[in-house]
């Protein structure tokens, strides 16, 4: 079973500063350090570390050949990623003072300027063992689903960051839709709880997680496994890529949430977002 990720890649490059600019204001930073970010690709590599067979669908810029070493080296299959000429690859400019205090600009680039063959150039061979995962931080979404739910793929969608409308769009072609607890209760509060889809996956930080299987109309909850966390910046997509990892290797809902939700509380104890997702054999000895 292949798991295709539609997905985001975007560099995150950090500065440090002593404080943050006022408009109109020049400042020098005193550190900067580039990392992996986007939902697309932490989902990627998290994924691939929990074992499974990850083929990475999305675009980048020219250069920027560490990226796609970084994602190779988690296992990831990069050979289908876009490289287009016209586009940098996404980025996310972060600045963060003193006092811990941030300012973000993203800039989706190459990930929202997908092109049209993606579906049937990059999609060739999706079959009715496979899956397709994707998040909100791409274009082609809702034509990506609907060729993988006609060639009878699973779509799991992680409705983040959250869109009512994106999300509006996509559900029709979703088997397993995956949010936190604020995106679950925006989505309930637009579309109500019934959703026709197979299986819902709500996760709740420190409290832990749920499967909901909407056709056997059974709930399966996991609590969180105690941890002092450093950085829980992608505790989300390291869940939802071990979970979609442990349903393309055919595991029920309950194993794939433990080892989901494992995985999640080591993340959660590294800095870094995409560079923190522990890989299966760290997951198994701390269940042990
Ligand atoms: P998101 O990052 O999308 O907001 P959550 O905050 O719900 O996602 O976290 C996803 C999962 O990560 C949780 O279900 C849990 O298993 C794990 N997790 C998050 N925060 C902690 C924590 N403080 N301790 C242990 N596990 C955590």
């Amino acid at each position: 079973m292949t798991i295709y990720n539609l997905g985001s890649i975007n560099i995150d490059h950090v500065y440090r500063l002593t404080a943050l600019p006022r408009a109109g204001e020049t400042l020098h930073s005193h550190a900067l350090s580039l990392g992996m970010g986007g939902k697309g690709s932490n989902q990627s590599i998290a994924a691939a570390k929990a074992g499974g067979e990850v083929v990475h669908l999305g675009a980048m810029g020219t250069g920027d050949a560490w990226v796609l070493e970084r994602l190779a080296q988690a296992g990831v299959q990069t050979d289908r990623i876009a490289r287009l000429a016209e586009q940098p690859t996404g980025h996310a400019i972060i600045l963060v003072d003193d006092a811990a205090e941030n300012c973000i600009v993203i800039h989706g680039g190459a990930n929202v300027a997908l092109p049209p063959e993606l579906v049937s150039r990059d999609m060739a061979g999706i079959g009715p063992d496979d899956i397709l995962l994707m998040q909100n931080e791409t274009n082609q979404q809702v034509e990506a689903a609907a060729h993988a739910r006609a060639n009878g793929a699973r779509v799991i969608y992680s409705a983040a960051p959250f869109q009512i409308d994106a999300l509006r769009a996509v559900l029709p072609h979703v088997s397993v839709l995956a949010v936190n607890e604020g995106e679950a209760r925006e989505a309930f509060a637009a579309l109500g709880q019934d959703l026709p889809i197979d299986g819902l996956l709500i996760t709740r930080g420190a409290e832990g997680a749920e499967y909901r299987d909407l056709i056997r109309g059974t709930t399966h909850r996991q609590a969180a496994f105690r941890v002092t966390p450093k950085d829980t910046t992608g505790a989300g997509d390291c869940f939802a890529g071990w979970f979609a990892a442990g349903l393309a290797r055919g595991e029920d809902a309950p194993t794939a949430l433990r080892h989901a939700a494992a995985a999640a509380a080591l993340q959660v104890t590294r800095e870094g977002a995409g560079d923190a997702m522990p890989d299966r054999d760290e997951v198994m000895a701390f269940l042990k």
